[in-house]
């Protein structure tokens, strides 16, 4: 039998600047990852909770394909939410990663183990 399984795209959310100074603690060129359901900061290790509380609703549309015709298919530039920021964030897909149904589900009966589990050689779930 095979496995049901499906694509994600890892997204890299970078800051721009603008011709308006940032507000926000924020530098162009800081940036954060998405793999899956995990958020990795990068160099600097943080980010800023309000303009972070914004991108997040829209990364999860982000990661999956979309119809060519869905703005969220074609607009990947988002303005910070403080009005006074210059800050804006660039969205891209940078490749897919395919998981399992089973590895991602919470449902008891279809569950397996865990894709965060597997590198530990960990096969019951
Ligand atoms: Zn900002």
């Amino acid at each position: 039998m095979t496995e049901a399984t499906f694509w994600l795209y890892d997204l890299k959310i970078e800051v721009i600047a603008t011709d308006k100074p940032m507000v926000c603690n924020h530098q162009a060129g800081d940036y954060f990852l998405v793999e899956g359901e995990n958020i990795i900061f990068g160099p600097n290790g943080s980010f800023p909770l309000y303009p972070l509380a914004a991108l997040l609703p829209l990364l999860p549309a982000k990661q999956r394909d979309t119809d060519a015709s869905d703005w969220i298919s074609t607009d990947a530039v988002i303005a910070c939410p403080d009005p006074h920021c210059g800050g804006q964030f660039l969205i891209s897909r940078t490749t897919k990663r395919q998981f399992t149904h089973a590895e991602t589900t919470g449902l008891p009966d279809q569950r397996g183990v865990p894709y965060w589990d597997k590198s530990t050689g960990n096969t019951s779930p």
